[in-house]
């Protein structure tokens, strides 16, 4: 309905005392809320309890790990080499554990070997519905670290110490999520 003469809008103007705060239609609404007329009775309240859901934007940079995961998305796998001593990462690292100095990238072969394994029946939220599982600590000839990943192809049930030492490639996911279950490895 129009009306001849708008309402001035809730906000203080200069040299005038403040006004209310704006009254928005979003506030919680309680129903049948008990108030006792004797005020010594509300020591015994029940605790008024709200529900409503809750959502973040979680924001996460993986700083200068980032070539790692932008390695993954293009299917290959990164691992790093120090400047000074030579040590090879299976990992990125920006800087060796060893002797401190910068590193360098390097692409590592997509075939390795199971260094050792376990099989998980349990895990974080994310992965629970996806045990049992195995987890694989991956090898390479010349690289001083190991590389810990998912092999699939494998019965999880029937797990075998043969499993040491057999060759496995790594596979990349085609959407990539940037984590590091991009990648994963299965029998080569
Ligand atoms: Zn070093």
């Amino acid at each position: 309905m129009a009306s001849a003469k708008r309402e001035r809008p809730n906000r203080k103007l200069p040299n005038e005392e403040p006004v209310a705060l704006p009254e928005t239609d979003d506030g919680t609404i309680l129903f049948n809320v008990p108030f006792p007329k004797d005020l010594a009775q509300l020591k015994a309240m029940a605790p008024i309890i709200l529900k409503q859901p809750y959502r973040i934007d979680y924001i996460h940079s993986y700083g200068q790990d980032s070539p790692f995961f932008a390695g993954l998305a293009n299917g290959k796998l990164l691992g790093t080499v120090c400047t000074k001593c030579g040590y090879k990462y299976a990992t990125p690292k920006l800087h060796c554990m060893d002797c401190g100095s910068e590193c360098d990238w390097f692409e590592l072969p997509q075939v390795g070997a199971v260094h050792t394994f376990t099989v998980c029946y349990f895990g974080s939220e994310e992965f629970l519905k996806e045990t049992p599982f195995v987890l694989i600590l991956v090898e390479w000839p010349g690289v001083d670290t190991l590389f810990l990943s998912r092999l699939i192809g494998v019965d999880p049930l029937s797990p075998s110490l043969e499993w040491v030492g057999m060759k496995v490639r790594a596979k990349f996911r085609r959407l990539s999520k940037f984590k590091p279950t991009d990648v994963y490895f299965v029998p080569a």
